[in-house]
């Protein structure tokens, strides 16, 4: 008994994890049943066998022909977008907003949750769920075709855990058990990872990052924070918190940080400081938008500003880049807006820098994800965990 048992298990399980393999080359673009058999090592009968499989659980379809030099065009294999969702939950300083997404990344639905009415967390969680469920109703998507919630937060928080921590100016949620307290509400997996980490997971499955496996993102707005992908996986370290860019130091007589380091990046290049920066010179600027329009049209003080910018940030890509030696590097965040004159100071500046850089140039580009990103990025923690055999 116990043999078939566990031979029983076995197949379901490489059944599944082959599943999954071509789950993983469909999603990245179309192919042939043929080119998944070539890619895999599979026989064709296997590919067959499983694709079949597939198409009648609805995750994948047949599409358009690809082309081929001569004789019978193969038929593509492409994933069914409503063959699974996730839902997104972004908490910011800001406030909520929830979602809900497909599995080929587009969101289609989002609403903001007011949470004014309370400040108290269990509260909050309680007005998250309810417009968690308005959602879930007005899409009217059956609840097997839902993998589980993503959540994101400004970090610290422990992934593992699901707590959020203690981040900075955002006590009422400091000290959260937000996945267990979430988890009373929904028969799903619940997931939180902090802001710039789910941003990297959205950014590797879903915008740049496709195309690379080494990679920082490097989220700058009122902090600067980062995610790092090293051999197509997140990099956390040892305790989760590997990915801190923004507290590297640029100047170790600099300014004391609240981390307890001196001169750290975020203290000169986060938008906030760059703002209070340009206005001690005698302008009066509240948003990075604002330096990058007048920039464009020739102010001298907001071109300078973008300059320093570039300096202060190549600062920390250098830094970082030296010791990771990564592919690329995505910027994202309110520095994000009409980036290209930033773009080509900041590869100026990294290209110059790097040991390696003359013959091998790294990639630095803005993120392809700008609207509804926080959504984005939240639904995509569970995209994540589902392509990788763990939801
Ligand atoms: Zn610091």
């Amino acid at each position: 008994m116990s043999r078939s048992y566990s031979s029983a298990t076995n197949s379901d399980h490489m059944r599944n994890s082959n599943r999954l393999l071509l789950i993983n080359i469909v999603r990245r673009k179309p192919v042939s049943r043929a080119e998944l058999a070539r890619i895999t090592g599979l026989t064709r009968a296997a590919v067959t066998i499983i694709v079949s499989g597939l198409i009648k659980d609805g995750v994948l379809f047949e599409t358009g022909s690809a082309d081929a030099d001569f004789g019978r065009k193969p038929v593509l294999l492409d994933l069914v977008p409503s063959g699974y969702y996730a839902i997104g939950v972004s908490i910011t300083r800001e406030g909520c907003n929830v979602g809900i997404m497909n599995i080929k990344g587009v969101l289609l639905h989002k609403s903001a949750v007011d949470l004014e009415r309370t400040a108290d967390p269990i509260g909050m969680i309680r007005m998250i769920a309810e417009s968690v469920r308005m959602l879930l109703k007005k899409v009217s998507i059956p609840n097997e075709r839902v993998l589980g919630i993503g959540v994101n937060a400004p970090g610290p928080v422990d992934a593992v855990r699901g707590s959020i921590l203690n981040p900075p100016n955002f006590s009422q949620w400091n000290n959260v058990d937000i996945v267990k307290e979430f988890s009373e509400y929904f028969d799903f997996p619940v997931l939180l990872e902090n802001n710039s980490i789910s941003l990297a997971i959205a950014e590797k499955n879903y915008g740049r990052g496709a195309e690379l496996r080494n990679f920082m993102l490097m989220v700058v707005d009122s902090g600067i924070g980062a995610g790092i992908v090293i051999n197509d996986k997140i990099y956390r370290g040892a305790y989760g918190f590997g990915n801190e860019v923004g507290h590297t130091s640029i100047d170790f007589r600099g300014e004391l940080c609240q981390c307890g380091n001196r001169g750290c990046l975020e203290i000169y290049a986060s938008i906030p400081a760059v703002i209070k920066d340009i206005n001690s010179r005698g302008s009066s600027i509240t948003t990075w938008k604002e330096i990058v329009d007048r920039a464009l049209k020739g102010d001298s003080i907001c071109k300078e500003t973008i300059e320093q910018e570039a300096v202060y940030l190549s600062a920390g890509i250098v830094n970082t880049m030296n010791i990771l030696d990564l592919e690329a590097v995505v910027l994202t965040g309110d520095i994000g807006y009409k980036p290209k004159m930033l773009l080509e100071s900041v590869r100026d500046i990294v290209w110059r820098s790097g040991i390696t850089r003359k013959i091998n140039k790294l990639i630095i580009v803005s993120s392809s994800i700008n609207e509804d990103s926080g959504v984005i990025s939240a639904a995509s923690i569970i995209f994540e965990r589902f392509f990788r055999g763990e939801i």
